[in-house]
């Protein structure tokens, strides 16, 4: 089993850059990676490489480009984030899983502060985050410790805007560099604006090769300016050179709403992220909750069709990967929240534990308890057992599987039988705007619905949608 895994890692770093071996090399490592996949949808997985590969899909560029660009340490730490996480840590996970009973989640998100360097319209970070406390790394390592237990080996970091706390975090002499090379045997993604990334921290995410920044963009170079101030949009293509330059892996993350959706789902945008060297773009839907939620920001159901058909098509046309946060439902069977099986959880920078980085709802707190399993307490806690029931009883369609903007009425009960507490004081999605937001999720339940079982795009997902529940894509 070690040498297997050993000879994939080894067999992947050492991938020929001539054409042929390159191919007969992927096809090699495909094959061993069928006897130690642990479980069928690996095992598919690794059947679509092999198909990939016959047909040359875009995603078998997509690893040609990854070799090409990146350095030997970005191309190891990401091949064992594979091996070690999602085939030897799904293992374990379905072992923990058979013994309590309930979902262990594949990994989670930390939000170490709240605090930014921009000001940009409409996030709450700016107006608030300099006020508000933050985890120290002891914090960060007590929760990276314990969901190692689970044989997860990938974290990602959000903010705020962590690369503030890049070399130091404020009273303390170790900052998230130190915590990444620290845990060398893990890989983190880290959500940044990218405006503090001078050459110093390229060189060292590079080095590092076990973090990858995703970087925001809103668009081109006024629609960036105009959200986030003026000049940042060459501050972030700067910063994406530089990365470029070092070899680091990085990519890009793109908020989409009613304003701006047209120009990121433009043909224009996503070849303009290859072009700048984005080897993935995680694409987010503006959802009004936090602190001054303005639902005329979010796009329409028909706006919202449009989205999924567009970074579908990408996903299948472009050396990139492109994953729609919402859209991309029947890649993972669904929502992930709340510690769900294979799913994740959100730890904020006051050490509220919360079930999705956008429910900002919890009932369990970091600095509240001295157990050693803060995150199980949770994932076993009343809030995250509601929200793993709706899962169960209320999703059929994975284009539609949200509680807080598909089925919200699912939310607002969860959150009231649990006596869970707003974490953003203030929200208006379960209050003001929820009867606008029901309306809303009743339209795309039935446009998604359509899109689901009719449009043709989704068939080959049947095999892992035939149990009993789950409307079948057609
Ligand atoms: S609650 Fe919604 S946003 Fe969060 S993981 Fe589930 S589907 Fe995604």
């Amino acid at each position: 089993m070690v040498n297997l895994k050993d000879q994939i890692v080894d067999g992947v770093t050492r991938l020929s850059r001539d054409e042929q071996q390159f191919i007969s090399g992927l096809r090699r490592i495909a094959r061993i990676g069928k006897f130690i996949a642990p479980a069928y949808g690996h095992r598919r997985q690794l059947r679509m490489l092999e198909e990939a590969i016959e047909q040359n899909h875009p995603a078998v560029q997509l690893v040609r480009r990854i070799l090409d660009e990146c350095n030997e340490s970005c191309v190891r730490c990401l091949t064992r984030l594979f091996v070690e996480h999602s085939w030897e840590g799904y293992r374990r996970r379905r072992r923990l899983r058979e013994k309590l009973g309930h979902g262990v989640p594949s990994f989670i998100v930390i939000s170490p502060l709240a605090a930014c360097n921009l000001h940009c319209s409409g996030c709450y970070a700016g107006a608030y985050g300099d006020r508000e406390p933050h985890l120290t790394t002891s914090d960060i390592e007590r929760l990276i410790e314990e969901v190692r237990q689970w044989g997860c080996r990938f974290i990602t970091i959000s903010g705020g805007e962590p690369t503030m706390f890049w070399r130091r975090i404020p009273g303390e002499k170790r900052g998230l560099r130190d915590v990444f090379r620290t845990y060398d045997d893990m890989m983190f993604l880290m959500y940044t604006n990218g405006t503090l990334i001078d050459d110093e921290i390229a060189a060292e995410v590079a080095e590092l090769g076990n973090i990858s920044p995703a970087i925001s963009l809103e668009g081109f170079g006024e629609d960036t300016d105009a959200r986030r101030g003026e000049g940042v949009f060459d501050r972030v293509v700067g910063a994406m050179e530089r990365l470029r330059e070092h070899r680091a892996l990085f990519g890009a993350s793109v908020t989409y709403t009613s304003r701006n959706w047209e120009t990121v789902t433009s043909d224009e945008f996503v070849e303009m992220l290859i072009d700048y060297g984005c080897m993935y773009a995680w694409y987010f839907m503006y959802i009004p909750v936090g602190r001054d939620p303005d639902l005329s920001l979010m796009v329409t159901p028909e706006q919202r069709r449009q989205v999924a058909l567009t970074t579908w098509r990408w996903l299948t046309s472009r050396p990139i990967f492109v994953a729609d946060f919402w859209n991309s439902g029947p890649l993972t069977r669904g929502c992930i929240a709340a510690g769900s099986a294979d799913g994740y959880l959100h730890v904020t920078h006051r050490g509220d534990i919360c079930p999705c980085v956008f429910m900002m709802y919890s009932d369990h707190n970091l600095h509240e308890t001295d157990s050693e399993t803060p995150l199980m307490d949770a994932i076993e806690g009343q809030l995250f057992r509601r929200i793993r029931e709706g899962q169960e009883t209320k999703q059929n369609n994975p284009l539609a599987p949200c509680q807080i903007v598909d089925h919200p009425e699912v939310l607002k009960q969860a959150v009231e039988t649990s006596g869970a507490r707003d974490t953003q004081q203030g929200q208006k999605i379960l209050t003001e705007l929820h009867e606008e937001v029901m309306q809303r999720a009743q339209q795309w339940r039935e446009i998604s619905a359509q899109l689901w079982t009719q449009s043709g795009i989704y068939r080959g997902f049947a095999d892992l949608y035939s149990d009993d529940g789950w409307l079948r894509p057609g």
